[in-house]
Parts: C-alpha cells; sequence; structure tokens
C-alpha cells in the first residue's frame, strides 16, 4: 500500500510500468554488446534503431538526429561546450538567468575558458521576452541556450520566435526541454530549434538516460572520445535496456498526452480553487507545464513547509531538486523579482498523471493546517 503522496514530479517521476517490462530483456538474456558483429548483438542492435525511430516519431525528428546520453545534464553540457568549442568564427553564447544549473555552469565553464556568454532577464512572469532577447543577440552570437519549459515556475518560453531571432543573426538555437518532453507537444521542426535535450526520467523512464536532438547538417564536437557510437560524437557503449525503456516510456506519455493533461490540469483547477483565501502568489506565466504549481507564502519559510508536508508523507520542493540542500533563495525566484516577504516562503507541488483528487485535498489540508501554525 503507498504510504505517501507524491507531489514532486519535476524532480523525477514513477518509472512506467510498461517501460520497465520492456526493460526486462534486455538485462536478462539480451545482454550482447551492440556494437559486436557476431549475431548475438543483432537484437541489441536493432532494439537501439527501433528506440531512436520511437523517440524521433514522438519530437517529429528523424532517427538519426537523436543521439543517447546519460540525461539532460549531460545533453545540456554537450550542445554548449560541443558548440563554443567547435566554432572557431563566432564566439558569443546567449543564456537565460533562469536557466537550470546544467546549463548556468555549462556557460560558466566556457565563460572560463574565453568565451563570453550574456544572460537575458526574464519578466516577472519567467517569460524570456523576443525584445528582451533582440536587445542582446549580435552577429557574434554563436549560440542561444533558452529552455522549453522552466523546472521551477513550469514558465513555456516563446521557442518558436526566440530561434527565429537566432537564426537571422546566424546563431544555433538549443533548447532544453527536459521538463517539457513527454508532458506537452513537442515539434522540432515547429519549433525551428538546432538541438534539444531531454530525460527520460522527467516522463516516467529509467534514471540516467536521456537524449539530444541535433538537427541534420548541425555540427557539434565531440562530447566523448572513444568508440563510434552515436557517430562517433559520444562513445561508450550503449545501455539499450535504458534507452529502450526511455522509448517506451515516451510513446507512453506521447499516446496518452491530452488525457494526462486534462487531468493533471483539473487536479490543477481544484487545487488552487481549495486554496483561495490564503496569502500567497503564483509564479510562473499563464502558458505553463501542466501541474507545475509553484507559490509563494508570505512570511513564511518554503523550507519549514517542505519538511512538516514531510512528516505528513506529502514530498513537494522549495526550489528545484537539485537545489534542496540551498535554503537561499533560488535564482529563478530572485530572477522574476518575487517580493522579499514573500520569496523565502516558496514551494513547488509538481503534479502528475499518477496523482488523484483525495491526494490534493491532502495536500491542501496539510498546508492550511501548518501555515496557520506558521
Ligand atoms: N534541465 C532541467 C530543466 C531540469 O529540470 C533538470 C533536472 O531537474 C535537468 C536539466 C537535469 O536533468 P538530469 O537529471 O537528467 O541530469
Amino acid at each position: 500500500m503507498k504510504q505517501f503522496i507524491y507531489a514532486d514530479n519535476a524532480a523525477t517521476t514513477k518509472l512506467d510500468k510498461v517501460a520497465f517490462e520492456a526493460m526486462i530483456p534486455w538485462l536478462t538474456e539480451e545482454y550482447g554488446n551492440a556494437s559486436q558483429p557476431y549475431s548475438f548483438a543483432r537484437n541489441p542492435k536493432k532494439a537501439l534503431a527501433k528506440a531512436r525511430e520511437t523517440i524521433a516519431a514522438c519530437i517529429n525528428a528523424h532517427p538519426e538526429e537523436i543521439f543517447f546520453t546519460s540525461g539532460g545534464t549531460e545533453s545540456d553540457n554537450w550542445a554548449i561546450k560541443g558548440s563554443a568549442l567547435l566554432n572557431h568564427d563566432k564566439h558569443a553564447t546567449i543564456t537565460s538567468a533562469i536557466e537550470h544549473h546544467a546549463v548556468l555552469r555549462a556557460c560558466s565553464s566556457i565563460e572560463r575558458m574565453g568565451y563570453p556568454v550574456a544572460y537575458v532577464n526574464p519578466d516577472r512572469n519567467g517569460t524570456v521576452s523576443p525584445e528582451a532577447f533582440k536587445d542582446i543577440i549580435t552577429d557574434n552570437t554563436n549560440l542561444v541556450s533558452i529552455m522549453l519549459a522552466n523546472n521551477e515556475i513550469g514558465s513555456i518560453e516563446p521557442i518558436e520566435e526566440l530561434a527565429a531571432i537566432a537564426h537571422s543573426h546566424g546563431a544555433l538555437f538549443h533548447t532544453d526541454a527536459v521538463q517539457a518532453v513527454g508532458h506537452i507537444p513537442i515539434d522540432v521542426q515547429k519549433l525551428g530549434v538546432d538541438m534539444l535535450s531531454a530525460s527520460a526520467h522527467k516522463f516516467n523512464g529509467p534514471k540516467g538516460i536521456g537524449f539530444l536532438y541535433i538537427k541534420r547538417g548541425v555540427k557539434v564536437g565531440t562530447f566523448t572520445d572513444g568508440g563510434s557510437q552515436e557517430r562517433g560524437l559520444r562513445a561508450g557503449t550503449e545501455n539499450v535496456a535504458a534507452i529502450v525503456g526511455m522509448a517506451t516510456a515516451l510513446e507512453q506519455n506521447c499516446k496518452n498526452l491530452d488525457e494526462n493533461q486534462k487531468h493533471i490540469e483539473s487536479l490543477e483547477c481544484k487545487f488552487l480553487d481549495d486554496l483561495s483565501g490564503l496569502d500567497f502568489i503564483r509564479n510562473g506565466s499563464e502558458k505553463h507545464l501542466p501541474g507545475n504549481i509553484s507559490l509563494s507564502f508570505r512570511h513564511a519559510s518554503g523550507e519549514a513547509i517542505l519538511h512538516r508536508l514531510d512528516l505528513n508523507g506529502i514530498c513537494i520542493s522549495t526550489g528545484s531538486a537539485c537545489d534542496s540542500v540551498n535554503t537561499q533563495v533560488s535564482h529563478v525566484i530572485r530572477a522574476i523579482g518575487v517580493p522579499d516577504e514573500y520569496a523565502l516562503g516558496t514551494i513547488r507541488i509538481s503534479l502528475g498523471k499518477e496523482n488523484t483528487e483525495e491526494e490534493i485535498y491532502q495536500i491542501e489540508k496539510a498546508l492550511r493546517q501548518l501555515l496557520k501554525r506558521e
């Protein structure tokens, strides 16, 4: 029996049962190395090709544009460092102030190597406006990396417009879509991006596996040197079971995307209605990820709320999971200018397809009770 309420789906998600079952043969009987020439390697090799096709179909890409990685962090690092180090005519990178640390720290790394990085600020809702972006892009911009949806506040960025502006200056456009893939429709052609990062554990796949979409013809440097896997760009024996699990989970989520989205949105509406009367700010833009609810309570401590909810068996987050040891106001909450008396009282509740109305009611009840005591 379930002992707790999980409402931290932006940190990670439960592994899909169909995906889990699809992984088993590759962990048990079919353990051959996909790069070997003998017949025992034939099935793993076919499984990799099929997974690439499945993933490509889910985001309207071509199979040869999908490169397997160890997850979102690696995909972001590859896109940013691989672009900066390869292109010697143009040197500058642009990103936003509200990116995940996988992007921000990869940008700090290239800055230390002498490649300049400019940071565009979002508006109060966490949206990077095309106007603000136009003000800082130049013809020396080599790469732009702006996330598709923010992990802390859920805002969805106007990627189509931003990518078009980047291209008009001859720059490449990468988007960190880790929070969006498997949750909202993604069409790389329509978005017009050159690279896109995704991570399986955010869409009910296994942990430690992800992919980087690299558009045909786009040149990015090698991420790891070694064997000829991933067309020589990312060497290392493939984790066939995890790759099959990722493709199956994505296929499952994409098949049920509308249904899941409707369910999560109705839980979100109910939850916010139930919270009426409490003194809080809802962060993020109107166009946001379903179920990503960032709330800042006046004169409260997000950390205390997290721990008290934990005592009630409820898992939520203060900022992003990667920052749960950091008690300071997150860079995202700072960048969007949440007033001081609210900023420290920020929590993130992120609902998933498995959550129920009863759970929403339990979270609301526990939250109301503890805020009365604060
Ligand atoms: N990018 C975003 C927006 C994320 O939310 C995360 C994880 O929280 C990552 C990148 C890192 O992904 P991974 O955990 O697969 O390394």
